[in-house]
């Protein structure tokens, strides 16, 4: 995939490291300029959970025949269940000349890294194991098979987010305010400066746009 428009930003870290409040604020704060990518996903559906807004929940034959022709940009079993980025979702942000926020797992970043999808990686890591295990208990979403699976999991990811060179910044959060900020920095430096060079980029559909400033 040749990379069009501003480059993309990938926030990664266990299940209930809080990416995705992170994320939502940072969506709800700049509507304009972040837009996010709807991920594929097998697993049911939380409630709560809308088809299309925090997912494109699917079945594993159509999500095992997608990606078998070519529309996925990334995809992983993680916990049992499949989830992936298409290329559509990724396009969808893309023509309206935001910057597409992606929410995946450490297996999705593997797969994204080194490829001209170019993303800024973003680790999200918990205060510790047992804050996380804390936190997926009190959100109430799992039940213990996949508590413990997702457990496990954070694991390996930690070890995988800390190793020198696999992300381009981590985030403890340990503090929402603080995290959010380190993001929002991280975001504006990285981001803005990269594409200040020229205020035009292609859009998905080859269209010349302006680009959208952070401030
Ligand atoms: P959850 O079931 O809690 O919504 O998500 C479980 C994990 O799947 C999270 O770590 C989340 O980041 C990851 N995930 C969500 N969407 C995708 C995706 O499109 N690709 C990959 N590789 N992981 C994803």
């Amino acid at each position: 995939m040749v990379q069009k428009g501003p480059r993309p930003l990938v926030l990664c870290g266990p299940s209930g490291s809080g990416k995705s409040t992170l994320l939502k604020r940072l969506l709800k704060e700049f509507p304009d300029k972040f837009g996010f990518s709807v991920s594929h996903t097998t697993r049911a559906p939380r409630p709560g959970e809308k088809n299309g807004v925090h997912y494109h929940f699917t079945n594993v034959e159509d999500m095992t025949a997608s990606i078998a022709r070519g529309e996925f940009i990334e995809s992983a079993v993680f916990n049992g269940n499949m989830y992936g980025t298409s290329k559509q979702s990724v396009d969808d942000v893309r023509c309206t000349g935001c910057i597409c926020v992606l929410d995946i797992d450490v297996e999705g970043v593997k797969q994204v890294k080194g490829t001209d999808f170019n993303p800024l990686l973003v680790f999200v890591m918990p205060p510790s194991l047992e804050e996380l295990e804390r936190r997926l208990r009190a959100r109430n979403t799992e039940h213990e098979e996949s508590l413990s699976g997702r457990l496990e999991i954070a694991r390996k990811e930690i070890i995988y987010g800390q190793e020198p060179g696999n992300f381009h910044i981590i985030i403890l959060n340990d503090n929402l305010d603080k995290a959010y900020a380190e993001l929002r920095e991280f975001v504006f430096k990285n981001v803005e400066e990269k594409e200040r060079a020229s205020p035009f980029f292609e859009d998905a559909e080859g269209k010349v746009r302006r680009k959208i400033r952070l401030n």
